[in-house]
């Protein structure tokens, strides 16, 4: 494979050098007419599409966020014959062993989310365990596809071995609940990062959705909980949680952290969910990273406002013709109806994506982003050229267009972020050996 690779770079080589040489005023070749310099740029185009498969499938690619658990769980998932199937090819979502296979995905992290809701009515540590059997039970039904990934060295070796692994990542730290040793639970069943809170203030961190700022960063038992996630082993991911808490998780955190799911603040102005510069800057100082989220919303402040007035539209409509809110009992046939009358869709691009991983390498270094789809948790929100978890080799392709080396595509794909999950692991053993 890796010879196809070489030959391809080659036929590259020849190709830029001869579309070069085309260039030079002093040439004494004729001058290609039109349609063949747009067949040359077409061929061109075609190479690069197929290195982007090639590489996809000879290089480890990890996705920092795929909420198919949650998925799973609204579909009334269980291990039963009749669903048994839909980890392994559905017409449904984002993500299947199929599609992820088409699109050389290997570890992609399971979510584990909690909805904010679970924090008040004490069920965290419930779901959270329901949707970690989920997964372990998947893998268990499946071993000829799927295998565990709790550490990096076990992804690499289901890599060789052709399996999609899949580590866990537990979105919102609510299931910790009172109880530090609760970290320590959570890593005996496999989760690898938590992402520290959700859509609200929850008991370690206040959140970037939520106006009410508890702690006005971390609270006391949340900054023990970093300390305990340290020793442990368990990544520190700080997307979801507020600028205040993210400067104290830096300042905190002995082990370098992730954003497993955010993108880049420049493009959506005032959206705290995603990094500004000057976070990105210090989280590449630390050697963390940043997934790049897929969804439109994330990556495209002017679709943001268009879809904000979209559905104030909505609701404008609503009030008037059925005195309904879009909450309200009947509310959703009528809202179907307008939109199937006034069709409007918001996606952003692939393109769009790989904007925000330039400004990130521009601002913290390639060492520093990796990718962070959101697949199966952003809805009807993702951008063209990236629907779902087949997709990644366009995102490549438009990499190398980009003039990205196969080494770049290499620390995005899949070595920033096993260098961090790897300094969580050494760090943990060390304390454990009193190091
Ligand atoms: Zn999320």
């Amino acid at each position: 494979m890796k010879n196809s690779i070489c030959f391809l770079t080659v036929l590259l080589f020849l190709f830029s050098a001869c579309s070069k040489k085309i260039n030079t005023p002093l040439q004494t070749e004729r001058i290609p007419t039109e349609p063949e310099g747009m067949k040359q740029a077409e061929s061109l185009d075609v190479l690069l599409q197929e290195q982007a498969r090639q590489l996809s499938k000879n290089i480890i690619i990890t996705d920092g966020h795929i909420d198919l658990p949650y998925r799973l769980k609204i579909q009334n998932f269980k291990l039963t014959k009749e669903f048994i199937g839909i980890p392994i090819e559905t017409d449904k979502g984002d993500f299947d062993h199929k599609r992820a296979k088409e699109g050389g995905l290997d570890a992609p992290f399971m979510s584990i989310y909690i909805p904010a809701s679970k924090q008040v009515d004490g069920t965290a540590k419930l779901v959270a365990d329901t949707l970690i059997d989920m997964v372990t039970g998947i893998i268990d039904a499946h071993p000829k596809h799927f295998g565990y990934g709790r550490s990096v060295s076990e992804v690499k070796a289901n890599f060789k071995k052709g399996l999609v692994s899949l580590p866990m990542g537990m979105e919102n730290g609510a299931p910790v609940m009172d109880d530090l040793d609760n970290v320590n639970y959570f890593h005996k069943r496999g989760i690898r990062y938590i992402t520290l809170t959700h859509s609200k203030v929850n008991q370690i961190c206040d959140s970037s959705y939520d106006t009410i700022r508890t702690w006005n960063g971390l609270s006391p038992f949340g900054e023990k909980v970093v300390e305990r996630m340290n020793e442990v082993g368990i990544m520190v991911d700080i997307s979801h949680v507020s600028d205040s808490t993210f400067y104290q998780v830096m300042k905190l955190s002995k082990v370098p952290c992730i954003a497993s799911h955010s993108s880049v603040r420049k493009f959506v102005p005032g959206f705290e969910r995603n990094m500004s510069d000057d976070m990105l800057k210090i989280l590449g100082e630390k050697d963390g990273v940043i997934q790049i989220n897929f969804g439109s919303t994330f990556l495209d402040g002017d679709l943001q406002k268009e879809r904000e007035a979209y559905h104030s539209e909505i609701r404008d409509w609503l009030k008037e013709n059925h005195k309904l809110s879009p909450f309200d009992e009947g509310a959703k046939e009528h809202i179907d109806a307008y939109q199937k009358e006034h069709p409007k869709k918001f996606y952003s691009d692939v393109e769009k994506v790989v904007d925000h991983i330039d400004h990130v390498v521009k601002i913290a270094g390639v060492d520093h982003v990796g990718f962070g789809s959101d697949y199966d948790g952003v809805g009807d929100t993702l951008p063209t050229g990236l629907k779902d978890v087949a997709s990644y080799p366009n995102l490549i392709y438009v990499l190398l267009r980009r003039g990205y080396s196969t080494e770049d595509i290499e620390k995005m794909c899949y070595k920033n972020v096993f260098r961090v999950w790897k300094a969580a692991e050494d760090y943990a053993k060390n304390f454990n050996q009193g190091g």
